[in-house]
This record gives structure tokens, sequence and C-alpha cells, in this order.
């Protein structure tokens, strides 16, 4: 009997594992396919390498802008995705069983399902655990449109295989998975169109993210349809799409990528057998990351959205404080912050301005054109926008649209953790000149705007 079993050894089973096996607890982890999960293999970290090779090219092909002349020249993306591979499996040999089992975590290959509250089949193999804490993430949603299914069409799972950069890509989807791989693989050489059946790209940001990232795609070559419906796929040798938009559209490409969301991965566990509650969003789970049995813990992506590595590392690190300490620790409460590595980057945090009331907050605004870093990289396309209570200028929410706006966002999640109002950061010196100064001019708005602009003889 080990005192934990962990199933999936992702973003946040590997926490726990680890975690549990240090504070001298007998663990088992049980993996059916890639150890690191999702993000190290077919997320995160394939997706980044990508990015960062895809922006070398960029500054290639766009020195000029920056005063630069080139001669002419041509380059190839195929390495980059070759160094992806080589990156993953550097990053996966952390976290495979010859890295896991100096730390004393026991490791076993195979799919499990539950047989009962305590007790998991493994193939032919039985094992069981006073602790189960499942972590099995999520999978891609493979849309049901009509052809597509037996065609070789891409996934966040097989986009990494690829040998070339494709002539033509099509993405199916506009939220940030298909988007931060569209733009990518367009820097990197391919001629992409992006289909998303919303009107705009990243749904869930504020508009004028949205705008600033449209207008981006837009100048770097790559083709939007949005507000469109994909009909129906053909596939020979070249993948043609039949789109219904304003109008009928045909687009044709060699690589077709889907990417319309993720689903909780339920599959095969076979919750029923231990009564573990679940609904389509995920494992339904109680302050404590405890499932509907009081032994089983859910974690990550299989416990409903957001589906971030830090979110699921972070349940994670809740879970295991309440498998070794003596009393229980609720999940964090925090705000969430995020990041979709767009170039430029999207990054927000808390709430959003059309989830306030309008009449009891302040909205602060600072374009990067009016920042002297921005100006001197040539980046002023993006914006920091932090949303306050009125008057306390606590901070309820922030979006930042810039190159290192995933840097950037850290240092409201700090504020918004140590219950810093925003005017405080005013008189926070920031070095000069980085991007961050944004943030305090947004700060300094609170007395110019809010309380002198409120003086203001009307
Ligand atoms: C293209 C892409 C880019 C992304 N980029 C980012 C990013 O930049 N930042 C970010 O925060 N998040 C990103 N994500 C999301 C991130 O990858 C996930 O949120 C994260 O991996 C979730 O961790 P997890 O531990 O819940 O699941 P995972 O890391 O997916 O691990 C689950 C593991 O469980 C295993 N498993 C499943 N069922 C069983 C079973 N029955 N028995 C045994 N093993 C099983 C799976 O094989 C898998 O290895 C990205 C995702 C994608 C697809």
């Amino acid at each position: 009997m080990y005192d934990v079993i962990v199933v999936g050894a992702g973003a946040g089973g590997l926490v726990v594992a680890i975690g549990a096996a240090k504070g001298g607890k007998k663990v088992l982890l049980i993996e059916k396919g890639r150890y690191g999960g999702d993000c190290t293999n077919f997320g995160c970290i394939p997706s980044k390498s990508l990015i960062a090779s895809a922006h070398a090219a960029h500054m290639l092909t766009h020195a000029k802008e920056l005063g630069v002349e080139t001669s002419p020249f041509s380059f190839d993306g195929a390495p980059a995705l070759e160094r992806v591979r080589k990156i993953v499996d550097e990053v996966r040999s952390h976290e495979e069983p010859q890295a896991l089992h100096p730390f004393g975590v026991e490791t076993m290959e195979g799919t499990a399902s539950f047989k009962d509250k305590r007790t998991l089949q493994v193939g032919d193999k039985e094992v069981s655990g006073k602790q189960i804490v499942i972590a099995t993430g999520s999978s891609p949603v493979i849309p049901p449109i009509e052809g597509l299914e037996g065609t070789p069409f891409l996934t966040n799972e097989t986009v990494f295989d690829l040998k070339e950069i494709p002539k033509r890509m099509i993405f199916v989807g506009g939220g940030p998975i298909a988007c931060e791989l569209a733009q990518a693989f367009s820097r990197l050489g391919a001629e992409v169109t992006l289909i998303g059946s919303h009107v705009t790209l990243l749904q869930r940001e504020e508009k004028e993210a949205q705008e600033v990232i449209q207008t981006a795609f837009q100048k770097e070559g790559v083709s939007l349809l949005l507000g469109c419906r994909t009909e129906r796929v053909a596939y020979n040798e070249k993948f043609v799409v039949d789109l219904q938009g304003k109008s009928p559209q045909t687009v044709e490409g060699e690589a077709l990528f889907i990417g319309v969301g993720r689903r909780p991965h339920l599959q095969e566990l076979e919750l029923e057998q231990a009564q573990v509650k679940y609904t389509e969003k995920g494992i339904v789970t109680d302050a404590y990351g405890r499932t509907s049995q009081k032994n089983i813990w859910a974690i990550g992506d299989v416990a409903g959205p957001p589906f971030f590595t830090h979110y699921a590392e972070n349940q994670g690190r809740a879970v295991l404080k309440n498998l070794l300490l003596p009393f229980m620790i609720k999940k964090s409460r925090q705000p969430i912050p995020r990041c979709t590595y767009v170039d430029p980057e999207v990054a927000s945090i808390g709430l959003k301005e059309d989830e306030c009331n309008p009449k009891k907050i302040a909205v602060y605004h600072v374009p990067f054109t009016e920042v002297d870093r921005s100006i001197t990289t040539g980046r002023t396309e993006g914006f920091v926008k932090i949303i306050t209570k009125k008057w306390s200028s606590k901070i309820l929410g922030a979006t930042i649209v810039g190159p290192r706006a995933g840097e950037m966002v850290m240092e409201i999640a700090v504020a918004m953790a140590a219950k810093l109002p925003l005017r405080k950061l005013s008189s926070l010196m920031h070095p000069y000149p980085i991007e961050g100064l944004a943030i305090r001019k947004a700060a300094d708005k609170w007395l110019t705007e809010t309380i002198l602009g409120a003086w203001k003889p009307k």
C-alpha cells in the first residue's frame, strides 16, 4: 500500500510526487505517455522554443525597421523544429524516471483506471494507495467538421513532429494556442491563414488587446478569416477547407492545425468505480483540492479551467501541503495571471473592464507611445491598462500588451497579493527607462486624473 499514488506525470503530478517523496511518503507515480505531460512535450516548452526561433527570423527580416540594412537573403525554418525537439528532450530528461527515483518516487508506465476508491488497475497490475491524486491533464478538442476525421490534420500533439515548415498552413482556432503557433509558423516562412469562429482573436482578452494583436497579425501577413464556420475539410495531398462566413470561401494548404480548445482528460479513469464526481468541465473539487472522495484529490487541467501550467503547479503545491501537514490548507484564491506569448505578448490578471461596475472603477491606460524604452526599441504598439476601485485605487485587474508583458504583469500580481493600492506604485522607483515605467505612469494617474480631476472646475 502506497501512502500516495499520483496519476499523471505532468506539471501538477510531478510537483505532488516529488514533494510527497521528499516529505517521506511512499509514492508511486503512474504515467501512460511521456513524462513531463503536455507542458514539456506538446505545450509550453515546444511552443515557446518555436516562438524564440520565430522571433529570431522576424528580427532578421525586420532589421531594416531598426536601421540595419541587410542584403537579400533567404532562411530555412526547418532546423528550428529540430531545435524544439532537442529542447523538449532536455527538459524531459529532468522529469523522467531516472531523475525521479533519486527523490524516492517509484514510477510505473501504463494507463491507470479506478477499481475502487483506493485501488487502481494499470495493465495487468493492481496498486493501492491511501491517498490518490489525479493529475491527468487535458486533450485537444476535435470539432465534428465534415471530412476532418481520417485526414492527417495536426494538433499540439503532432505539430512539433513536423520536419519542414509547411508552405501554406491553415489554423482553425482563434485562442492562445492557435494564435501563438500561427504567428510563429508565419514568421518561420509559412503562408498562414487563421480561421476563427469568433469575430475577434483572443476572445477572453480586453477589446483593445484583441485589436493590437489583430493589427500585428495582419501587418505580418497572417491572413485572418474571423467570424467564420469551418464547414468541410477534404484532403488529397493538400487540405481544402470550406468556410461559411459573410460569404462561402475555400482555403487550401499543405497543413491544417486544429486548436479550438481543450477538454479535461477523464477518459480511461473509470471514475464511477471510485464514485468520484465530475462534469464535462472536469473533476469536481472542494476548496482543499479534494474530490467527492476524501482520499482522492484532483489538480491541474483535469479539475477544469483555466488550463495553465502555473495553475496546475499551484494546485499541486496546495494538495501537497494537505498530504504532508496534520491540518488542511485551502487552495490559493489569488487571481491567476496569464500570458499569451504572441508578439506583442498579452498578459492579464483579475477583472476586465466589462466585468466591473463602471460607476465604481477608475481605468488607467498608458500607451507605450508614452514610454521612452518602447520608443527606443520601436515597440510602441501596446499599452498598460489597470482597473482599480475608484477612490481607494485597490487594483481589480490589469491587461498589458507589450513585448515583455508576461514579466511586467507580475508587478501587478505582487501588488494585488500584497494588497498594495495602485497609488503606492507611483512612489516606487522603477529603473529608467524600463517598459515597466508604464505601470508607474498608470499609478501617477490616480492623483492626476482621479483626485485632481475630481476638483477640476466643470
Ligand atoms: C500548445 C500549448 C501551449 C501551452 N502553453 C502554455 C503556456 O505557455 N503557459 C501555461 O501556463 N500553460 C500552457 N499550456 C497549458 C499547459 O500545458 C497545461 O495547463 C499543463 O500541462 C497542465 O498540467 P497537468 O499536470 O494538469 O496535465 P499534463 O501536464 O498534461 O499531464 C497529464 C499527464 O497525465 C497523463 N495521463 C492521462 N491520463 C492518464 C491515465 N489514465 N493514466 C496515467 N497517466 C495518464 C498524460 O499522459 C500526461 O502526461 C499550453 C498547452 C498547450 C497545448
